[in-house]
């Protein structure tokens, strides 16, 4: 079944599927400092990717190739793929009449989502599903659901449907008891092979509703969410390519098949994705502070929906991923190496003192 899968994952080439080949570009990264954070040059990007301009969102720059669109908003955080949004850790910047991109975005982001056969997960037999919360700390709640209760049966039916497509699978939690943050990471960092998927659901105004994915932020950014700025705040970990990877492919499921509102791919610093020792994220289903969206959460046939996103993006993430002895372009270098893409690095970016050049391993590889 699940060997079924993939071959028609690799038939019908979603919108995820091909890894974007680098272009012949063997130009060098210039990289330009502003207040204390490196940027690159995004025409260079679009160079680096053999990118022309598209049309693309409104208010958006525009560049692709193929049937594959890439759009940023000057002076903010958006990034968009193929209209799928995320959010970036620094603002696009415009300067001189040029736009710019963090470095660490074009490291940590751009390129793992776009090349995500470079990331290097390996083998994967095993699925960690953590529904949040339970027992006496509820989560949200709201007339219309209790998210202790949507949480464990959408995880209930993702597991059955990953078990069926030849996954292993454990449950940080199978009915309604208390585990602590710390439990459900120990679970995962003792599960071999494994990744781990945390399941919410959201509180807000009554207005707010949609899916939001959050992974880990990147080693040496901010985070909204970071209740601090301690140094320790600021720690990523190693699994950043494979985090925002299968955030990606989940994700973007789950927006394409319910057309909930994109909240986008944000990044955290939430207690499970910080030292977890497995690729991971947090999925947010909805809001069951929403009538609408809260009765749909609740109900069966939704949640069996979502399950079968969920199910679907982990089985694109762990096919993107799979080790291959495919030869890949590496990023610039300029050659085609060949090789296992599961071991080769990602780009990165440090200065050099003939201005800036690619170098591996570098501080944003981290
Ligand atoms: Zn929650």
């Amino acid at each position: 079944m699940r060997h079924l899968l993939l071959a028609f994952f690799l038939c019908i080439g979603l919108l995820l599927s091909a890894a974007c080949p680098a272009s012949a570009w063997e130009g060098k990264w210039q990289v330009d400092s502003f207040n204390g954070v490196d940027y690159v040059h995004l025409s260079d990007v679009w160079k680096f990717y053999g990118f022309s301009p598209k049309q693309g969102k409104p208010g958006c720059v525009s560049f692709g190739a193929g049937n594959r669109v890439v759009s940023v908003r000057p002076s903010k955080q958006d990034f968009y793929v193929n209209n799928f949004r995320y959010i970036l850790s620094y603002p696009v910047l415009q300067s001189n009449g040029r736009l710019y991109i963090s470095a660490i975005d074009m490291s940590k982001l751009v390129d793992p989502v776009l090349r995500p056969r470079l990331s290097k997960s390996g083998r994967i037999t095993t699925v960690v599903l953590d529904p949040g919360h339970g027992g006496h700390d509820a989560g949200a709640v709201s007339p219309y659901a209790r998210e202790k209760d949507c949480n464990l049966a959408l995880a209930l039916k993702v597991r059955d449907k990953l078990k069926k497509a030849g996954f292993k699978v454990v449950m940080t939690r199978d009915r309604d008891f208390f585990l602590t943050l710390g439990d459900r990471v120990a679970i995962a960092n003792r599960t071999p092979e494994s990744i781990f998927v945390s399941i919410h659901h959201n509180s807000g105004r009554s207005a707010a509703s949609g899916i939001e994915t959050f992974t880990l932020a990147p080693h040496g950014t901010t985070s909204p969410f970071a209740r601090t700025r301690r140094t320790e705040d600021l720690a990523g970990n190693n699994q950043d390519s494979e985090n925002i990877a299968l955030a990606t492919a989940v994700h973007s499921y789950s927006i394409k098949k319910t057309n909930a509102i994109d909240r986008g791919i944000q990044r955290a610093r939430f207690s499970v994705l910080c030292t977890i020792k497995r690729p991971a994220i947090l999925f947010e289903g909805g809001f069951v502070t929403n009538p609408q969206e809260g009765a749909k959460i609740a109900s069966s046939a939704y949640q069996n929906l979502l399950a079968q996103c969920i199910c679907d993006g982990i089985l694109r993430y762990t096919f993107n991923t799979r080790p291959t002895s495919a030869p890949v372009r590496h990023s610039g270098s300029g050659s085609t190496r060949a090789g296992t893409t599961a071991g080769t690095p990602r780009a990165g970016f440090s200065r050099s003192s003939d201005g800036a050049i690619i170098t591996y391993p570098s501080r944003y590889s981290k």
